[in-house]
C-alpha cells in the first residue's frame, strides 16, 4: 500500500508507523506510543488550530496558505465545514496520495480502531473516534484557502468545526491517491442536492 511518493521535508522528522508512514501530528498515540490513525488527539488538534500549525507535521503554516482535504460536502456545500485542520501544501499532497484512509477506497477504517486497547488509553485522554464519521466520500477535494474560522463543535467531542474562507483559491479532485478531472468528479457526485455545489469551481 505504501507508494513511491517521497516524504516531504516537513514530514520527514515525524515518527513512523510499522508500515513506514509518517505519523500525523494530531493522531492519538496510546500509552505504549502506538498511533491510532482514525482517532484525533483533541489536545493536539486544538493546539494546531490555536497556533496556526500544520495538522500533519505540526510545524507553523505560512500566513494565508492553508490546504484542506475533505469530501465534497465539506468542500462544496454552501455551509460545508471541516473537522480536520489545515496543512502545508507538500504535507497535504503527500497525505492525499499515501494516507490509507484517504488514498485507499476500500481500506476499512475499523482495522486501526480495533487496535486500541482500553488498558493503553491515557487516563486523561480526550479523543474522539472518527469511526462515527459519515461514509467515505466518492472522491476528495484538495483545496487552498487563506483564512479559517473556528466554531466549537458542541457535540461533546471538544473539537471545533472549521469554516474555510471561500471561494477556494485552488481546487483539485483526487480519488484512490490519484488526481482526477473535474468532469469525472462531477459524474461521481451525481445529481446535486440544494446547496451541495455552492463552492464548486466554475
Ligand atoms: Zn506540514
Amino acid at each position: 500500500l505504501v507508494k513511491e511518493v517521497p516524504i516531504p521535508f516537513n514530514l520527514s522528522k515525524n515518527d513512523r508507523d510499522r508500515r513506514g508512514l509518517p505519523i500525523p501530528f494530531i493522531v492519538y498515540r496510546d500509552t505504549l506510543g502506538v498511533p491510532h490513525f482514525t482517532i484525533d488527539d483533541v489536545g493536539k488538534l486544538n493546539l494546531v488550530l490555536a497556533q496556526g500549525l500544520c495538522g500533519l507535521c505540526g510545524n507553523p503554516l505560512q500566513p494565508g496558505e492553508m490546504w484542506m482535504i475533505g469530501g465534497p460536502l465539506s468542500a462544496f456545500h454552501a455551509e460545508g465545514m471541516y473537522i480536520e485542520p489545515p496543512a502545508h501544501e507538500e504535507c497535504a499532497r503527500y497525505a492525499i496520495q499515501v494516507c490509507p484512509f484517504i488514498a485507499a477506497s476500500n481500506y476499512s477504517r475499523r482495522i486501526e480502531a480495533k487496535t486500541l486497547k482500553p488498558a493503553a488509553i491515557h487516563d486523561e485522554a480526550r479523543f474522539h473516534d472518527n469511526e462515527i464519521a459519515p461514509p467515505r466520500p466518492p472522491f476528495f477535494a484538495l483545496t487552498r484557502t487563506p483564512v479559517i474560522t473556528l466554531f466549537p463543535a458542541d457535540d461533546g467531542s471538544g473539537k471545533h468545526h472549521i469554516l474555510p474562507q471561500r471561494p477556494w483559491a485552488v481546487v483539485e479532485f483526487w480519488r484512490n491517491g490519484a488526481q482526477i478531472a473535474q468532469e469525472e468528479a462531477e459524474t461521481m457526485a451525481g445529481e446535486p442536492a440544494p446547496g451541495a455545489r455552492a463552492w464548486w469551481p466554475a
